[in-house]
């Protein structure tokens, strides 16, 4: 007979046994590692702390933990000779066309399928600099090629970066964003990003997110690049930005503001936007107000730096290099109150994808501390992405996006322009020589 007694202890015994299978499952899950490095130095970039002889264990496309020891089964990739880092992450891309074409007519001369096949070409490049993440900062591409290309890499048709995208720029009339910079007589019809009011604004974002934008791109201020605009100048009005946080938030998307002129930068900080790009000519007053709203800064300092190498020999307009020479005076005094203010900063390059490591060694002459710089490249632009629960550290459950460079970061900063092995999702997509 059962008494109700025997009958509790039974079931309890019953539960114990299915509890401790379920535990022994759950532990030879966990052995399961698919691969391991075994990394000569890591550096985790959360804590600054630098690890000696360290294994990596990963499942398949996760990162499983970090051990002392691994069991020799496992298949593994030796990079005791180097250091090892999480996947770089660059905030502030151009990933269409032809990179090394400054000219104004550039755009106009290529169709979109063209611009995308250079783009496909162009995220190889950054996969072999380490880049196994990016945001591309807006394209002025009608056929929205940059959101293909983002798609074709989710859908595993095409090798790149984790690519989160922006539309394209939204501009005033004549601004910044405005590829139009043809004579009067010769315009061409007006591009649905461009916006002049408030409601026009609404259009161009529902527009970019209907399509399919992560991110949407305002010019709050003229810029550099282009023959027609003043850099100083704001262009969108606080009005028309905040309209565009406001439909963009609501639909879940995130806002960035290319800003120089210090007038645009604050007028897009109140306006609620998430990124400020460049920030290159950033008051006092600017720098308190990002430190206040949490606003982020993607501050680009190589590119500028770069224009002056390559002056006019890329097809560049003299009139857009004039202003390059300009503006390059104001970007030093501007980054030093974005470190004293403490910003929250990002890694971005907006340059051709050769050079896309070069803003490491600009961020440190700039007077960012090494481990500074490797967060912005690494766990500050995951949080920037809103991916940080997924890439930007090595931790446990993360994307296995692992780099590896010859030599010390913290003590050269220059070797992160030497990455020597590229781990994206637990695939190895570039070998480090044994
Ligand atoms: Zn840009």
């Amino acid at each position: 007979m059962v008494t109700p007694k025997l009958y509790r202890q039974t079931v309890c015994g019953l539960m114990l046994v299915f509890f401790a299978v379920m535990a022994s499952t759950a532990q030879r899950d966990a052995a399961k590692a698919t691969a391991a490095i075994r990394a000569g130095r890591l550096i985790d970039v959360r804590t600054g702390r630098v690890t000696a002889n360290v294994y990596i264990t990963i499942a398949n496309d996760r990162i499983m933990g970090i051990a002392d020891f691994v069991p020799a089964d496992i298949p593994m990739i030796d990079l005791s000779k180097y250091t090892v880092l999480p996947g770089l992450i660059d905030c502030h891309a151009h990933v269409l066309g032809n990179q090394k074409d400054q000219s104004s007519a550039s755009g106009l001369r290529m169709s979109s399928a063209q611009k995308a096949l250079w783009g496909v070409h162009n995220l190889q490049t950054w996969l072999d600099h380490g880049f196994t993440a990016l945001r591309d900062a807006g394209e002025d591409d009608l056929g929205y090629a940059q959101l293909a290309l983002r798609t074709s890499i989710e859908k595993g048709l095409i090798r790149g970066p984790r690519m989160v995208s922006a539309g394209n720029f939204v501009s005033v009339n004549g601004g910044h964003g405005d590829a139009d910079v043809l004579a009067p007589d010769q315009q061409l019809p007006r591009r649905p990003n461009i916006a002049d009011t408030v409601d026009d604004v609404s259009s161009s974002v529902r527009r970019d997110i209907k399509y399919g934008a992560d991110w949407i791109k305002l010019m709050a201020t003229g810029g550099v690049m282009d023959p027609i605009s003043d850099y100083r100048v704001e262009e969108l009005s606080e009005q028309q930005m905040a309209r565009a946080v406001e439909v963009a938030h609501r639909a879940g998307k995130k806002v960035m503001a290319h800003a120089e002129g210090a007038e645009g930068i604050k007028a897009a900080v109140r306006a609620g936007v998430d990124s400020i790009e460049h920030g290159t000519v950033m008051d006092e007053e600017g720098a308190s107000l990002m430190e206040q709203r949490g606003t982020w800064l993607v501050p680009t300092l190589f590119c500028f730096q770069h224009d002056l190498q390559t002056g006019l020999s890329q097809g560049r307009d003299p009139v857009s290099f004039a202003k390059g020479v300009a503006i390059v005076k104001e970007q030093g005094p501007a980054f030093h109150r974005a470190l004293a203010h403490h910003l929250k900063i990002a890694y971005g390059v907006d340059d051709d994808a050769d050079f896309v490591s070069k803003e490491f060694a600009a961020l440190v002459s700039g007077g960012m501390t090494p481990i500074d710089a490797l967060r912005a490249a690494t766990m500050n632009g995951a949080q920037l992405l809103g991916r940080y629960g997924e890439i930007g550290t090595i931790e446990p459950g993360k994307y296995a996006d692992i780099v590896a460079v010859d030599g010390d970061p913290l003590a050269d900063i220059t070797v992160m322009e030497k990455v020597v092995f590229v781990m994206k999702g637990g695939e190895v997509y570039k070998k480090a020589p044994q």
